[in-house]
């Protein structure tokens, strides 16, 4: 008996994602540190095992960036990056595992952990942002590639600058609405209260930087 594969389709399944998880939009911030965090691990471990290379804690840090004025925040890390098949593979399939629908209703309520589980991780970054735009350059590569997405209707890669490996990734952080605010994903005092909050154990260093006006 062959067994088939669920097909999903993904600007669908973005959407239900995006606002069954609706009640902690706070927790993107988590995801994408920790997926700074993952890609820090990956070139210490290459460091490990490559005479080549060497692992200067100092120079590996997670930096936050946010811009009231032009309502950005950025995410910079100095992690192991991705080439332009990476960002292709890695940010192009949405929740890759299909059992999101074996999971029980109280489960699907509970966005909160789903968004861990199923690797969707990345994309909470749309709960906040109506764009997310990530640059990257790859460990070992000359070329950086910037990766952009408004959500559910696509994403398009082309080449660009970055001097140094890792990955910063860039969220145009949404309008207030009558019904939410959003405002708050660009203040220091609440970006702080929320990693303290979800990435406390973080081993590398969380850098801030917030703009005044
Ligand atoms: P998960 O972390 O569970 O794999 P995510 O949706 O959070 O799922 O991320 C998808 C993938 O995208 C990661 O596994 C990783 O390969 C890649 N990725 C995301 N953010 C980064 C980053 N800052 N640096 C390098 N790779 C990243
Ligand atoms: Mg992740």
């Amino acid at each position: 008996m062959e067994t088939k594969q669920f097909k999903a389709e993904s600007k669908r399944l973005l959407d239900m994602m995006i606002n069954s998880i609706y009640t902690h939009r706070e927790i993107f911030l988590r995801e994408l540190i920790s997926n700074a965090s993952d890609a820090i691990d990956k070139i210490y471990y290459k460091a490990l095992t490559d005479d080549s290379l060497s692992f200067d804690k100092d120079n590996y840090y997670i930096k936050i960036i946010a811009d009231k004025e032009n309502r950005t925040l950025r995410l910079i890390d100095t992690g192991i990056g991705m080439t332009k098949e990476e960002l292709e593979n890695n940010l192009g399939t949405i929740a890759k595992s299909g059992s999101l629908a074996f999971k029980s209703e109280n489960e699907l309520k509970d966005g909160y952990d789903i968004i861990g589980q199923f690797g969707v991780g990345f994309y909470s970054a749309f709960m906040v942002a109506d764009v997310v735009t990530v640059i990257s350059k790859a460990l070992g590569s000359n070329e950086a590639y910037k990766w952009e997405s408004q959500g559910a209707e696509g994403y398009t890669i082309v080449p660009c600058e970055k001097e140094t490996v890792g990955t910063d990734i860039i969220l145009k952080i949404k309008d207030n609405s009558e019904e939410e605010n959003y405002d708050e994903y660009l203040e220091e005092y609440r970006l702080k209260a929320i990693i303290k909050k979800y990435s406390d154990f973080i081993r590398y260093p969380i850098k801030m930087d917030v703009s005044k006006s």
